[in-house]
């Protein structure tokens, strides 16, 4: 793994193109993926930046998820996930290391799909850390399918339902609980802007992010409460190798950037550490992309 703070040249931090071509099942583990990605497990220094917060996690188990976890519960702060029951292998690693640093760590797995789970969530991870300060909305769906013909209105329903309908129902739940001075974090993407041919609902279900997110920060600013979008480029995580690009687009992912090769999980979490902590107190309403250079505009 990488030393994030050593000065060095950030093209080649991480593994670049050519990749191992490789499959798996939706939503895909990150304990199979090749190269294994890095998330901070032994590369994230906390310096006490959000002392005693109370945090939940959509998408904790893996991938960027995965990773704000891990610096959240680095940098202070108890934190609550939420994954897929399929997903409880690598949900039970991000809640050793946050026992590991002496945070408090719950596991709450459920379908974000459905409206009354979303709103158990929220109540449940609020009740169980004592507070929420902190809702990062990292979990995501998305499969790639190229031609419109062949993506049903289940699959189209079902990605909405993840990406945008569960994001309304969390933040719906969780705003009377906050306190002044709570973040919610969204999670859009470079497709918000640049969309991909083959993901005709992921990338509509992203601009929407990023519209929610500046209309919704706009109408709490002054309960105190501040909401802010971080928007990755091509990352390595499960998602992407379970279907989330079309199988043959794997060996090369990342390539099509200014950098030349994906993120890792880690690169984000700067970025949803700042803006959990007060020290963003003045940011909200914002996008914050992590593209390797491409433009989110
Ligand atoms: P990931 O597969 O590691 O994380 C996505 C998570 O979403 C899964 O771990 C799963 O727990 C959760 N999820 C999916 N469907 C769910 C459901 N029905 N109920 C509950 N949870 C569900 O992949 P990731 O790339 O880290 O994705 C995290 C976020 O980052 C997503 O919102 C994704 O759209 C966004 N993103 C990823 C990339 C990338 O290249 N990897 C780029 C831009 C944006
Ligand atoms: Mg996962």
């Amino acid at each position: 793994m990488s030393d994030l703070y050593k000065l060095q040249d950030p093209t080649k931090q991480y593994p670049r193109p050519k990749f191992k071509k490789q499959t798996q099942a939706v939503p895909g583990l990150d304990k199979k993926m090749t190269p294994k990605a890095d998330h901070g497990e032994t590369s994230y220094r906390g310096s006490g930046r959000l002392p005693n917060r109370k945090a939940l996690v959509t998408g904790g188990d893996s991938g960027i998820g995965r990773a704000a976890a891990i610096a959240f519960a680095r940098e202070g702060a108890d934190v609550a996930i939420n994954y897929l029951p399929s997903e409880e292998a690598d949900a039970r690693e991000v809640i050793a290391l946050i026992e590991a640093e002496g945070r408090k760590a719950f596991a709450l797995p459920g379908d974000l799909k459905d409206e009354k789970f979303c709103v158990k969530l929220v109540k449940e991870a609020h009740k169980k850390l004592g507070g929420l300060d902190i809702l990062a909305c990292v979990a995501g769906r998305q499969h790639a399918v190229d031609k419109i013909a062949d993506m049903t209105t289940k699959m189209f329903e079902e990605t909405y339902r993840v990406n945008v309908f569960a994001l309304f129902w969390m933040c719906k739940a969780a705003l009377p609980l906050m306190p002044a001075g709570g973040s919610i974090i969204t999670t859009a993407s470079i497709q918000a802007t640049h969309p991909s041919p083959s993901l005709l609902d992921y990338a509509p279900t992203k601009a929407a992010i990023l519209a929610f997110t500046r209309a919704l920060a706009r109408q709490v600013a002054e309960d105190g409460i501040r909401v802010n979008c971080v928007a990755p480029g091509p990352v390595w995580t499960p998602l992407q190798t379970s279907g989330g690009q079309p199988g043959k687009k794997i060996p090369d992912f990342g390539s099509e950037t200014p950098m030349k090769r994906p993120g890792q999980p880690v690169e984000m979490s700067p970025l949803y550490v700042l803006l959990a902590s007060q020290e963003s107190s003045y940011v909200t309403g914002e996008v914050y992309g992590a593209t390797g250079g491409l433009e989110v505009s």
